[in-house]
């Protein structure tokens, strides 16, 4: 049956988008707005309000003011009310879908996943705080000692534009699950789907001032929380300057943070791979979600004896990707989320073409004259000091290189300062186990990708970030642990 295309400009669009302060929808305290626009035509749909130190004040002191009652709500109560949004989530699956593809240009299909994974991170973090237990020592025949875990306090979350509703709900479900209250900044870039939680709070019995949400500018309305001394952890996701800017700025109030960063995650194959496979695994890694995907395998180093063969097969893959309307169920690789980041991304192109052989795209396909749309991109023998090797272009495009030894492919591998995921693929599973080992990343697929469970720690190494996120990684974020000593 042929799937239906979504309509260009979903019904029910806001003219508007608001901040959600302790239960309530409110404007910025000036009155200060954004205009909010669409990677298709780039025009402004709706403006948002634009938070200030004001706004933030003000959302602060409603999840201080909720803490000790969320705080202090049984596990399976708050579990209760995860549950309850993840059904409210995933009965928006339509409509969240609709809105994520027309504000941040994914495909239509690719949008379609995005309710149904964010609404598990809201079970499984309703299990998880269910089922953990607290530790106990004891110590010799004289001592007890036990730890008991509290929530944290107001949580700052500050997230980024790719997959933003689910990267919202990633941080959302364990902060809530812990017992803290929160103020929630989403990226200004994508701020459509955000405006969905209200409704799903609200319908899933989430009490007024535990979830507060703040549009705005990062620099005003990010800086705000982070500055706030109310604030005492920080989860953010997003590029590594501005956590390291973060970082920087909580340095005087000891905050708690969570860094997810930037990657240039590599993939390996080596001769004896399964050829097809990592064909596949190649392009699925950095043409889906647009390559905007933090773990894009967006450098593939190929063993010598198979190079040719292998970086021919990716460029014409690649130029059979279709490009298109995000709307359009045929899509692959819709449009890139802002001009801005378009810029950035064709500037990459370009730099790419003085350092490395364009092998494949490099341009806006010529049946889109319109939009942020560009071609799937292939560039092959590049050197590892060029910059299409070393910096995230976080966009369609991928650095090939060539490799002779194994030493060789792991020290490529290494040599960026980024360290979130890798990728191995090679018919000798020892070795695919010494490569996992032997490179610098938090994590790392081998012959296999995109798998992920829950309860393992998703983070980066070196500049792509700084603690894990998952299972009861998250759980200890959101918590103080307090040991107690007592004496038998
Ligand atoms: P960004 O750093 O520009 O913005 C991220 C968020 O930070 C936005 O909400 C923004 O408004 C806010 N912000 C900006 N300046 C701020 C400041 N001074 N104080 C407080 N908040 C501020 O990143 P982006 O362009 O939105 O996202 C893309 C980046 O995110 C890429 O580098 C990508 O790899 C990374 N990312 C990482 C992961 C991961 O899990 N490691 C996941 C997704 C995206």
């Amino acid at each position: 049956m042929p799937v239906p295309s979504a309509p260009a400009r979903p019904d029910g669009l806001p003219d508007h988008i608001r901040h959600w302060i302790g239960g309530e929808f409110a404007d910025s305290a000036g009155g200060a707005v954004f205009d909010v626009i669409d990677p298709v035509s780039n025009t402004r749909y709706a403006t948002a309000s634009a938070g200030g130190p004001a706004d933030v004040d003000k959302a602060v002191a409603a999840a201080r003011a909720a803490f000790p009652a969320w705080a202090a709500l049984g596990n399976r109560e708050r579990a209760n009310i995860l549950t309850r949004i993840a059904d409210a989530v995933e009965a928006r699956e339509d409509r969240l879908a609709e809105f994520e593809s027309f504000d941040s240009g994914l495909p239509i299909t690719q949008a379609r996943g995005q309710a149904r994974r964010a609404a598990e991170n809201f079970r499984y973090f309703a299990d998880v705080i269910v089922a953990l237990g607290e530790e106990a020592f004891r110590v010799g025949d004289q001592q007890l000692n036990y730890v008991v875990r509290t929530p944290a306090g107001v949580a700052g979350l500050i997230t980024p534009w790719n997959t933003p509703f689910m990267l919202e709900s990633w941080k959302l479900a364990p902060a809530i699950a812990s017992g803290c209250t929160l103020v929630l900044k989403p990226a200004e870039w994508t701020p459509l789907s955000a405006g969905l939680w209200p409704e799903i709070f609200t319908e899933a019995g989430v009490p007024a001032g535990v979830v507060n949400i703040v549009h705005g500018i990062g620099e005003e309305a990010g800086q705000a929380l982070v500055d706030h001394p109310d604030v005492p952890l920080l989860s953010f996701t997003g590029s590594t300057d501005t956590g390291r800017h973060i970082m920087r700025c909580s340095a005087d109030g000891l905050k708690a943070l969570s860094m997810e960063l930037g990657g240039k995650s590599p993939v390996v194959v080596f001769a004896d791979a399964d050829l097809d496979a990592a064909l596949d695994s190649v392009i699925f890694g950095v043409f889906s979600l647009n390559g905007e995907r933090c773990t894009a395998g967006s450098r593939v180093l190929v063993e010598r004896p198979v190079y040719e063969e292998f970086t021919r097969r990716l460029a014409e893959r690649a130029e059979k990707v279709r490009v298109g309307p995000p709307s359009d169920p045929a899509t692959e690789v819709g449009a890139l989320v802002h001009p801005e980041h378009y810029a950035r991304v064709l500037e990459y192109v370009e730099i790419g073409q003085r350092e490395a052989k364009l092998v494949a795209g490099g341009d806006r396909p010529a049946h889109l004259p319109e939009g942020n749309y560009l071609q799937p991109t292939v560039f092959s023998d590049v050197p590892r000091d060029a910059r299409i090797f070393q910096e995230e272009i976080f966009g369609p495009v991928v650095a090939v290189a060539a490799f002779d030894t194994e030493d060789e492919a792991v020290e490529l591998a290494n040599a960026t300062r980024y360290g979130l995921a890798a990728y191995v693929w090679t018919g000798d599973l020892r070795r695919g186990h010494r490569i996992a080992h032997a490179v610098q990343s938090g994590m790392v697929w081998v012959n296999s990708h995109n798998v992920r469970d829950l309860r393992t720690p998703f983070g980066g190494v070196k500049d792509s970030g700084l603690g894990r996120e998952g299972g009861a990684h998250s759980i200890d974020f959101f918590s103080e642990s307090k040991i107690v000593h007592v004496m038998l």
